[in-house]
């Protein structure tokens, strides 16, 4: 097959976002996201996607995280539900977390895992367990980005988040498209110019999507975990089109980090504040 036509991606991708909703509806039309993330060693991670996620106008969001860290992260965000989860001596994600997702799996649209998760072997085993559980589309990002947690969610609608280490990690390197088998795999490779492919049923020819949004002021800590939360809130809101939810989410994070350093400059910011930008990004 000939290679297809490359895309650069515009803000008109967003449009849609910026419409008036209809007076009817109600939380459910807006999709359920369940957050898989945290660990007593990286605690913030998963508060930060959970944020983005809250801004990204899905109706519910779900985060599972270790017991211990639940209740201080209800207290700060009270807006997503927050279920404390078993922990391994570390602090990660035990085991019997997966029943517990899976008790609230039947109503939900789509799940985020991987922020702050640890590569903890039990962790790792927590991971590769809930992929073979899971029924709904899957963000993979940070620590959920090895081959075996790709291999458990194989059949699955992915959307996987890699920075350039990530990608080497699960078998990328110089190609764009990891093997998938047989369901929708899309790729996000994130870095200074972050490109998006889809290998849709197995197909190894679709189009590269390039982002120009975003810039230098995205180059701190935290900067991924806000883009997973957001595009795994846009997947809850448009489950089927796993390609749509990844190119909206990187276009909408990169235009509000554009906007806080046209506002702020590049250096003195915390990247929370690219949260406040999310509204005006729409317009
Ligand atoms: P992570 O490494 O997981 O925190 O993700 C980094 C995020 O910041 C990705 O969305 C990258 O595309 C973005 N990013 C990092 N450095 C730059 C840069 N120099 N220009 C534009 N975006 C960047
Ligand atoms: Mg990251």
């Amino acid at each position: 097959a000939s290679p297809a036509t490359d895309y650069v991606l515009t803000q008109d991708i967003l449009a849609p976002l910026a419409a008036l909703r209809s007076s009817q509806t109600d939380k459910r039309t807006f999709g359920h996201l369940l957050v898989v993330g945290g660990s007593r060693s990286y605690p913030g991670a998963v508060v930060l996607a959970v944020r983005a996620a809250l801004r990204s106008g899905a109706g519910l969001v779900t985060a599972f995280v270790p017991e211990r860290l639940a209740p201080e992260y209800a207290a700060r965000h009270p807006e997503a539900m927050w279920v404390g989860c078993p922990e391994t001596a570390a602090g990660g994600l035990a085991g019997g977390t997966v029943d517990l997702i899976q008790a609230r799996q039947s109503r939900a649209t789509a799940m985020l895992m991987g922020p702050g998760m640890s590569a903890e072997p039990e962790v790792i085993e927590t991971m590769v367990a809930i992929g073979r559980m899971s029924a709904i589309p899957l963000v993979l990002d940070a620590d959920a980005l090895r081959p075996e947690v790709l291999a458990a969610a194989q059949g699955r609608s992915v959307v996987c988040t890699p920075h350039a280490g990530e990608y080497e990690r699960i078998g990328g390197r110089a190609g764009l498209r990891p093997a998938s088998g047989s369901g929708d795999v899309v790729t996000v490779l994130k870095g200074p110019l972050t490109r998006i492919v889809s290998n849709s049923g197995g197909s190894e020819t679709g189009p590269t999507y390039y982002s120009p949004f975003g810039g230098p002021v995205l180059a701190r800590g935290g900067s991924g975990d806000i883009l997973a939360g957001l595009i795994g809130g846009l997947l809850a809101q448009s489950p089927a089109d796993p390609l749509l939810a990844a190119c909206r989410g990187v276009v909408w994070h990169g235009r509000a980090a554009d906007l806080l350093a046209r506002a702020r400059g590049q250096v003195a910011i915390e990247l929370s504040e690219t949260l406040e930008q999310l509204g005006p990004a729409l317009h």
